[in-house]
């Protein structure tokens, strides 16, 4: 009479066991890049969506490996896939370093393309964005660099990311132009209105998915 409820749970634990692991494998990759295990464009956008309003400032980094293809070039594709693996360790290192950051998400947007998004102001973002920065830099065989660009907002958080992710790629572009290995921060677009008419619509835009 006992072996009943035992063989339910010998029978039926490992089958719900099973069926969650693979709920939880797909619901991860879904929102994972399998390369460098950070989070995607999905990812980011799913943790973009669980933002609270309420969240007092929220700073964004864009990252981007300076002559990425001349390493592909150089040194195949394969090394090239190494070196990514490289600068998202390095990246998730920085992250993990950096005491008091409640929330962030580190994500791999593009090729050779990065992003972090923090629940933090510009001081954290800055020494996160330095730290990334020269952990890439020391890094050798083959030596890779990234540019850097940084924006930040105060309230109304949620309705200013995707200009957030403009402002910081802005940025980026620009630390490039000036020769790459540098951090350049945009300019405080705290006293800026929304102007949410006028906001130009990026097909890429990471909005909260509805
Ligand atoms: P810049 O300094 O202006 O950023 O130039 P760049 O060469 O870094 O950037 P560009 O956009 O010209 O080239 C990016 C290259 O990244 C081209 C593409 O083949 C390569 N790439 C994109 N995704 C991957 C990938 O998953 N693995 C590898 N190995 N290469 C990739
Ligand atoms: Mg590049
Ligand atoms: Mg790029």
């Amino acid at each position: 009479k006992g072996i009943a409820p035992l063989a339910l749970v010998a029978v039926l634990l490992p089958a719900m066991h099973y069926f969650f692991w693979v709920l939880g494998t797909n619901a991860m990759d879904a929102g994972t890049d399998p390369l460098t295990r950070l989070a995607n464009r999905r990812g980011l956008s799913r943790y973009v969506g669980g933002l609270s309003h309420s969240a007092r400032t929220l700073s964004v980094i864009i990252i981007d490996i300076d002559g990425f293809k001349a390493i592909n070039d150089t040194h195949g594709h394969q090394v090239g896939d190494l070196v990514l693996v490289r600068v998202a360790g390095r990246i998730m290192e920085a992250c993990n370093r950096l005491a008091g950051i409640r929330n962030l998400v580190a994500a791999r947007t593009g090729g050779e393309e990065f992003a972090v998004i923090l629940d933090d102001d510009l001081r954290t973002a800055r020494s996160l964005a330095e730290r990334i920065r020269i952990g890439v830099a020391a890094d050798t065989s083959p030596s890779v660099t990234v540019s850097v660009g940084i924006s930040v907002t105060s309230p109304d958080v949620k309705a200013n990311v995707d200009r957030l992710l403009e402002d910081a790629d802005a940025a980026m572009y620009l630390a490039k132009r000036q020769g790459g290995n540098r951090v350049v921060v945009a300019p405080s677009n705290d006293h800026r209105p929304l102007a949410r008419h006028a906001r130009r619509e990026r097909h890429d835009a990471i909005s909260p998915q509805s």
